[in-house]
């Protein structure tokens, strides 16, 4: 069917109509009587009279405000004329009584009546044949987009609303490919288990939830498990996101939602999908600013949502990383009712989803364990990154296969940016690098409770990091007691610390360690209740807990001044602390500094050797 409709493109019809239109037009312009031959001379109309008066004028023609006529002239020729009418209501009179040079001696005259279109063919050209252009621009218009939009493969599209919302009839993806996320595919496969055999819970009198939100930070696999579901069920999935059905016309939107109920319905059992609902599914509280055509489209949601049968079989899911921005209508029972909470991945979870996109590429045996440790708090999303850079960096170095090595490699380019080889970097500044770096590994592995030093590196990053040290917890840390925390400070203001024992001197090299020394400190007086002096009081609340967690006051201006003393008071013990540990340990930051210096990238084993070693020496 596709096909046909494209050739009709080509042919443009409408090109023929427009050319026929104006060939009918022009000629319906020249409409004017052949009067005479040879020239028309222009005269007024007295001049008409006394040539009629004095009985000269042959033939008189009066077309609508026009006056023809031939008269004889001086040297008896026939002439033509034209006059213009002026309401003249003797002219009949006049043009009785005239002589006339004519064999019966009276002029010969008449009138023409205009012609007129017949009153059919009058109405087909005003109201029908614009109509039916427009119709035609219209229609080629929004053939060409749904062409550009053009996919083959098995979709349906519908809709009268403009927009096509395509139903995906047969999708792959299954739960297997969903790495992790155990509980959300226990409850998920209860609705597939509905989907495939309604009727066991329909005897039992029992419907299911409408809808399912699907609400976590972004990558961590909303998207993938609402196609796996319906890749499970075996239904159609109708996949939109939130931002289509935000039109430019008010109440476009609407008619979007009430045709994708009105086609899913009709393909029931089926699956509709609504990717980041927050786009119309926001609190409707904003008084004056005010978006009807979002508030339109959320209402027709929800009344969608109220007037479809529960038992047909149409199952609804969304997701969002914003769940505090939702209206509360759409979160009360009989709507998205169950919530579906998808979490970065633990230890375990990493490693399935490295599993499962390891299975897409070629690989040696990897050893998991140590990738999987090495990118605690990444998601899904960049989890399968870093297989594809692992793999690309295989290509690159002519390797047919991806090694433990090169998944390490991308893992520290998608966390701190590709490697800068051929930046130059003066020896000076390469010395205080590595004092800087060794500073925070020395700090890290002198106290307890801190992670493991797992590498130390000084080749600059195009994240414009000139070096970094590489923690690595041995497991999974759930809960974090204030010692941890305030060792993590003292590990961040480590490397400034080693600036200035060792060279004397401060760099802006500290300012990433300044931003979250400051962060954590901050969280700890006012979100965590470790200091004493406010005790369990809560001084911030986190906004967007999944994307990036900015958080805002809820205290006093005064409070908050004092808050940031209580921070100071914190990070300047931090950092003391650190400036004695180097200062007590000045051999091993030299002899570690060295060595860095020389290989450029170091492993955790190799400092802890040099530390160990000098340890033992004193
Ligand atoms: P979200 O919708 O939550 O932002 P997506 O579902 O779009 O995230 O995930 C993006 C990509 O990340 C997926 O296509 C998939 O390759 C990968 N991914 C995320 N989570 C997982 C997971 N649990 N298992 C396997 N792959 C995942
Ligand atoms: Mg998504
Ligand atoms: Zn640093």
């Amino acid at each position: 069917m596709k096909k046909e409709r494209r050739n009709v493109r080509k042919t443009n019809p409408y090109y023929g109509f427009l050319l026929g239109i104006l060939i009918v037009l022009f000629l319906n312009g020249m409409v004017f009587p052949r009067f005479g031959k040879g020239r028309i001379v222009t005269t007024d109309y007295g001049n008409f009279i006394s040539l009629v008066d004095s009985g000269r004028v042959k033939d008189v023609m009066i077309k609508s405000n026009q006056i023809f006529f031939t008269a004889l002239a001086e040297n008896g020729e026939v002439r033509t004329y034209q006059t213009g009418e002026i309401n003249d209501p003797k002219l009949v009179d006049r043009l009785l009584e005239a002589k006339s040079p004519n064999a019966d001696g009276k002029i010969a005259f008449n009138e023409i009546v205009p012609q007129e279109n017949s009153p059919i063919l009058n109405f087909l050209l005003m109201w029908v044949l614009p109509g039916l252009i427009f119709y035609l621009i219209w229609r080629q218009a929004s053939k060409s987009i749904q062409n550009r939009l053009g996919s083959g493969g098995n979709f349906m599209s519908f809709g009268n609303s403009g927009a096509k919302i395509y139903a995906d009839a047969d999708v792959k993806t299954t739960f297997a490919d969903v790495a992790g996320q155990d509980e959300a595919k226990d409850t998920l496969r209860e609705i597939v288990d509905f989907l495939h055999n309604p009727r066991k819970y329909t005897e039992i009198g029992a419907s299911l939830p409408k809808g399912a939100l699907l609400v976590g930070p972004p990558g961590t696999g909303k998207t993938l498990i609402a196609r796996a579901v319906a890749g499970e069920a075996k239904v159609p999935f109708f996949a939109i996101s939130g931002s289509e059905f935000v039109q430019m016309f008010v109440g476009m939107g609407a008619a979007k939602v009430r045709d994708l109920f009105k086609q899913a319905n009709e393909k029931a059992p089926c699956i509709i999908f609504i990717d980041e609902i927050d786009a119309i599914g926001k609190k409707r509280d904003n008084g004056f600013s005010g978006n009807d055509e979002r508030e339109q489209t959320l209402n027709q949601l929800l009344t969608e949502m109220d007037g479809f049968d529960g038992r047909k079989g149409v199952v609804i899911l969304a997701a969002t990383n914003r769940p505090e921005t939702l209206d509360k209508a759409l979160l009360r029972p009989g709507r998205f009712d169950r919530r579906i909470q998808m979490e970065l991945p633990d230890l375990e979870g990493r490693k399935a989803i490295l599993r499962v996109h390891l299975t897409h590429v070629k690989h040696e045996e990897i050893d998991l364990d140590i990738v999987a440790r090495a990118t605690a708090g990444s998601s899904g999303a960049e989890l399968a990154n870093m297989v594809n850079e692992a793999a690309l960096r295989a290509v690159r170095l002519g390797r047919t296969q991806v090694t433990t090595a090169d998944l390490e490699e991308s893992v520290e380019t998608v966390i701190a940016g590709a490697q800068k080889k051929n930046k130059v970097i003066s020896a000076d500044e390469k010395k205080i690098v590595a004092y800087h770096e060794i500073g925070h590994a020395l700090v890290a592995a002198l106290q307890t409770n801190s992670a493991p030093v797992h590498k130390i590196t000084i080749i600059p990053r195009t994240s414009g990091a000139l070096g970094y040290t590489m923690q690595v917890d041995e497991g999974e840390q759930l809960l974090m007691n204030r010692d941890t925390l305030f060792n993590r400070i003292v590990t961040f203001t480590g490397g400034r610390a080693a600036e200035e024992v060792v060279l004397h001197t401060v760099t802006t090299g500290a300012s990433n360690d300044i931003e979250q020394a400051t962060r954590l400190a901050r969280a700890m007086i006012t979100r965590y209740g470790m200091s004493d002096r406010y005790d369990m009081m809560g001084l911030e609340t986190v906004n967007n807990a999944y994307l990036g967690g900015d958080t805002s006051l809820t205290c006093s201006g005064e409070t908050a001044a004092d808050i940031d003393r209580e921070v100071l008071r914190l990070i300047q013990e931090a950092h003391q602390k650190a400036r004695d540990l180097i200062s007590s340990h000045l051999e091993v930051m030299h002899q570690a500094a060295a060595y860095l210096m020389e290989r450029e990238t170091i492993t955790g084993e190799e400092f802890m050797r040099i530390l160990r070693q000098a340890q033992a020496s004193q």
